[in-house]
């Protein structure tokens, strides 16, 4: 799932919705498109590849000021100009593009699409003929929006344009992120905030299953039903200087040195003013009410998760399970009588940590996510949030998000211990102040860290990570890490589990290190 951007306002579209995409690009993606509207209809323009590449498509003589654009990370049908997005209806009428999976989209194009020749092998392609189609069939444009929306199974984003009418932007959405962003005479429509900074940060949220006509002055949101709905926009607390890189080479090393700075910001926003932590009272009722706390996660996250599990048993005192989202939803465990549901996810946007929450809320249990994007689809649907304040995580290797989500668990395990009466032998928020620190001394220690990496990993196809407790799920991360980045096949392990099986592919791999020495 990629990104998706929208603009409607007075300025060149097409200059916008480029930049926007660009701003989505460290998210990956196999290709890209824009179309825009004026007078004379929509023009379409997608390329495989980079955004660069779409630059050079681009007429840069089409004047604009409306126009959607769509980063793909394919699902449905290889990387390639014809299956990137947007997609035009048959009749060439509408124009669209969509983010997510159309479960059911072999179906729809039985019951309703037999006629039609297909351009692509996308899901996608299906939304777009099917509006044409019940527009066709003589139901209004926005009739037809919504006929089409409510057909869909899965998750999709989308925005719409109709070449008879250059002044309106349909948009709706379905378990996929996208909010709509609103300024003087402009409106934007974007996937992730970020993306539109550089025109408004007042954004409102769509919820599932709304319908969203944008024009530049209004914007109106509708369940499918037609039922007119109201909502104010938020200030998306982002700084657009926070998502350039400045001087460093990637992201990811920008990031890993922000992590002192992190800590200490967690520190300040969730401190009292005598040095205290301070979290909201409902967190602090909900956990010291439950009997059991389930953490949901995947990813770098779960192993957060994990150690968290280690710092709200050992502080607070709460027994705790952490569980692979993806696993629960399908092997649910024996849940205890009053169970607390925390959901961990950098961007608040996981979709299997989405679909737990969802059938936990069904189930009226309780749930706080613990995220770094406050207002994000699990932060609004889930009863309390912690916000990790690490600022944006751009790169895909998460690594000042994950330090943050442990931090934070740290002052939640040490506020429900102090709800629960139990003394601590420590000072927290010191605690946390000598991590920081501790932190800075090893990122300023990087020359010598990239010589032991030259000495050792750069030999090597497989590495072992192995620690005892809290450090066991830190060798999972680290492993996961290096994986993610290097290449080399890693795993991490407790340490009295080697013996059993691996350390025969320890000597394996000793004998072939010694062969290459030897070669050498
Ligand atoms: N399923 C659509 C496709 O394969 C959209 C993928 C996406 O979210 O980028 O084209």
């Amino acid at each position: 799932m990629c990104g998706i951007v929208g603009y409607i306002g007075t300025e060149d579209a097409k200059e916008i919705l480029l930049n926007g995409l660009e701003k989505l690009e460290y998210r990956g993606y196999d290709s890209a498109g824009i179309a825009v509207a004026n007078e004379q209809g929509v023009h379409v323009f997608k390329e495989k590849g980079r955004i660069a590449a779409l630059r050079n498509v681009v007429d840069t003589n089409v004047e604009t000021t409306v126009g959607i654009g769509h980063t793909r990370w394919a699902t449905h049908g290889v990387p390639s100009r014809i299956n990137a997005h947007p997609h035009q209806s048959e009749t060439a009428r509408f124009t669209l593009v969509h983010n997510g999976v159309i479960e059911n989209y072999e179906q729809l194009k039985t019951d309703y699409l037999a006629g039609v020749e297909l351009q692509s092998e996308t899901d996608t392609e299906i939304i777009v003929q099917l509006v044409d189609r019940f527009v066709n069939d003589g139901e209004t444009v926005e009739g037809a929006f919504s006929h089409t929306l409510s057909l869909l199974k899965g998750s999709y984003a989308i925005a719409l344009l109709d070449n008879q009418n250059a002044d309106l932007v349909y948009v709706g959405k379905n378990k996929s992120p996208l909010l709509i962003g609103v300024g003087e005479g402009v409106n934007v429509i974007a996937s992730d905030a970020m993306a539109m900074l550089q025109v408004t940060n007042q954004f409102v949220e769509i919820m599932d299953k709304e319908v969203v006509l944008v024009t530049r002055d209004e914007i109106t949101i509708k369940q499918l039903d037609g039922t007119v709905m109201t909502r104010s926009p938020y200030t998306a607390e982002l700084d657009a200087s926070d998502i350039e890189k400045g001087t460093y080479p990637h992201f990811m090393l920008k990031e890993i040195d922000e992590q002192p700075f992190v800590i200490r910001n967690i520190i300040q926003k969730y401190q009292n003013e005598d040095g205290s932590v301070r979290l909201d009272e409902d967190i602090r009722g909900a956990m010291k009410s439950s009997d059991r706390i389930y953490i949901i996660a995947a990813g770098t996250s779960y192993h957060a998760g994990l150690v968290g599990k280690q710092l709200i048993e050992k502080i607070a005192q709460r027994p705790v399970e952490v569980h692979i989202a993806s696993e629960f939803l399908y092997n649910m465990p024996l849940l205890s009588e009053n169970p607390l549901f925390i959901f961990i996810s950098q961007s608040g946007e996981t979709a299997d940590l989405r679909g737990v929450l969802v059938e936990v809320k069904e189930k009226g249990y309780k749930a706080l996510t613990i995220t770094n994007v406050p207002g994000s689809t699990l932060s609004r649907e889930a009863d309390f949030t912690l916000h990790t304040y690490a600022g944006p995580e751009i790169a895909v290797a998460s690594t000042k998000a994950y330090t943050a989500q442990m931090a934070v668990m740290t002052l939640l395990a040490v506020d429900t211990a102090n709800a629960r009466g139990i003394e601590l032998d420590f000072d927290p928020i010191q605690e946390l102040g000598i991590v920081a620190s501790a932190m800075e001394t090893l990122c300023d220690q990087k020359e010598k860290l990239e010589q032991i990496a030259r000495d050792y990993l750069s030999i090597t196809r497989n590495c072992f990570f192995i620690g005892r407790a809290a450090d066991y799920f830190v060798c999972l991360e680290g492993a996961l890490k290096l994986k993610e980045i290097s290449y080399i096949q890693a795993e991490g392990f407790a340490g009295g589990e080697l013996k059993h099986g691996t350390i025969a592919l320890l000597k394996t791999a000793l004998q072939s290190l010694r062969l290459r020495h030897k070669s050498m």
